[in-house]
């Protein structure tokens, strides 16, 4: 099936399949937090299985087991750097999260900010892309003598766009870092980051090797997980993101950095395999050769390989050719195919955030934050309903089998910016897995939810804990 901009959409049929790949739906668990995390696929954990059979550390080894490791892990760098259009992996590194991946940045630069440069992010971003920052200004380079500012580009409250007039009166030729989240996990919003990179590369700040411009960080965590990423596109410096948002189990965040900054950039953790073969002496230590630069230490090598295979799974599940299955290989992974998965994935899950906007808008004293009905949010929708506590809410969908989550999802100064007291809202959000009855049995919980909250006050949860319904 296509929608009228041609872009293929699922079919309950090919829907009701993918779920079956899944261990949730047979505990009828309604799953609708999957900003915060997505649900691992039964498949993943096969493969880990069969994995374990050879398993060995990798860049370590002699024997058949390790250097099938190696590939094995060799080529998830390979099938990364494919699906967010990277031009190898000699630009990534592994992390443990999208936290971790943007603290390198912080610290591998740290030594390059000259007294008098600033930091430039919004107030619409994770902790993430926000609190490394204010530490570096406020907390770590005053102890070396050095004054940094880090400023704050503001949102317009009705809509959630970035204010791209305030961004571009920050940056100015002492900007010599932007930082913008590619999409809101609580507003939704998804900033044109075009628009972003044109302002930081006509600041005018001079680099240290004599080329003008700010460099762009972007925050993708949420925008990987619901759309193609294309870091050529966006010409991003650094790009971040973490798999436990797209299918994969916990434990893995990528940094994308261009080349020539990996090239000139110090190392963000020292010790082995970072080094060149044999290079270390007590005056002089060589660096190994990119992406490995970057990789201090075991990685964490079960997770990279799980990582790099529910991508490619991912594009059998939502793919067109059902003939041509990508998981379980190292076949180089085609370009159009990850487009097309992603580009499914992003019209399945928009049409089910419009749904939920549709449907909890409706509901009497409630507020949908961010863009309106309509138009392009990442799949989430985060809301308050007069007069009643999120957390309360976000419990009464639990005793509903309604999975969300309240709190300020780490978008803690958007919060306060939006005079939000406490910090909190109640946030439901969509992937591919989920069906328009997910959507629709949520929104009636927030119906039921509000409209008799001591109703659910006494309630137990639902209990998706005990033994599954047997298989069909
Ligand atoms: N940035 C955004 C926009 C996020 O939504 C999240 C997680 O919710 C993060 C960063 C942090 O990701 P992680 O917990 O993998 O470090």
């Amino acid at each position: 099936m296509s929608d009228a901009q041609g872009v293929r959409t699922l079919a309950a049929r090919e829907l009701e399949l993918i779920r079956t790949e899944f261990a949730f739906p047979l505990r009828e668990r309604i799953v609708t937090n999957n900003a915060a995390s997505t649900q691992p696929p039964l498949a993943l954990f096969a493969l880990l299985r069969d994995v374990s059979e050879t398993y060995e550390n990798v860049h370590r080894g002699q024997s058949d087991a390790s250097i099938r490791t190696t590939e094995m892990f060799e080529a998830s760098f390979d099938t990364i750097a494919t699906w967010i259009n990277a031009p190898s992996r000699r630009t990534l590194s592994m992390h443990r999260s999208t936290t971790e991946a943007i603290n390198s940045v912080m610290y591998s630069l740290m030594a390059d900010f000259r007294d008098g440069d600033n930091v430039v992010t919004t107030l619409m971003e994770h902790n993430s892309n926000y609190v490394p920052w204010h530490a570096l200004c406020r907390e770590i380079l005053p102890r070396f003598g050095r004054s940094v500012q880090c400023r704050l580009a503001r949102f317009d409250h009705e809509t959630g766009e970035l204010d791209l007039a305030h961004l571009a009166s920050l940056v100015d030729e002492r900007t010599k870092l932007v930082c913008c989240t590619g999409g809101s996990n609580f507003l939704g919003t998804k900033p044109p980051l075009d628009a972003v990179r044109a302002i930081a590369s006509a600041s005018g700040y001079r680099r240290p090797d004599g080329t003008r411009g700010s460099l762009l960080l972007v925050d993708a965590a949420q925008r990987f997980a619901s759309s193609r990423v294309d870091v050529e596109a966006l010409d991003a410096d650094f790009l971040a993101f973490s798999f436990h948002k797209l299918l994969a189990p916990f434990g893995v965040g990528i940094l994308y950095a261009k080349e020539s900054l990996r090239e000139s950039m110090p190392p963000f953790l020292y010790g082995g395999d970072m080094i060149a073969e044999g290079q270390v002496y007590p005056d002089r230590v060589e660096y190994n050769e990119l992406p490995w630069k970057f990789s201090a230490g075991t990685p964490n090598i079960l997770g990279v390989i799980a990582s790099a295979q529910a991508l490619r799974l991912l594009v059998d599940l939502v793919g067109a050719d059902p003939g041509r299955a990508w998981f379980r290989t190292d076949d180089a992974l085609a370009p159009e195919a990850v487009d097309e998965a992603m580009s499914t994935v992003a019209a399945h899950a928009g049409f089910l955030t419009q749904r939920a906007m549709e449907g909890l808008s409706a509901i009497d004293g409630l507020h949908v934050y961010g863009p309106p009905l309509g138009a392009e949010r990442t799949p989430l929708v985060a809301f308050n309903v007069r007069g009643h506590s999120p957390f309360d809410i976000a419990r009464a969908l639990n005793a509903q089998g309604v999975e969300s989550r309240a709190g300020c999802h780490c978008a803690t100064l958007a919060h306060h910016e939006l005079g939000i007291e406490p910090a909190a809202s109640c946030r439901v959000s969509f992937t591919v897995y989920n069906t328009r009855e997910d959507v629709d049995l949520a929104v009636a919980a927030v119906r039921r939810a509000v409209a008799s909250p001591e109703a659910f006050r006494q309630a137990p949860p639902a209990d998706v804990l005990r033994d599954p319904a047997p298989l069909a």
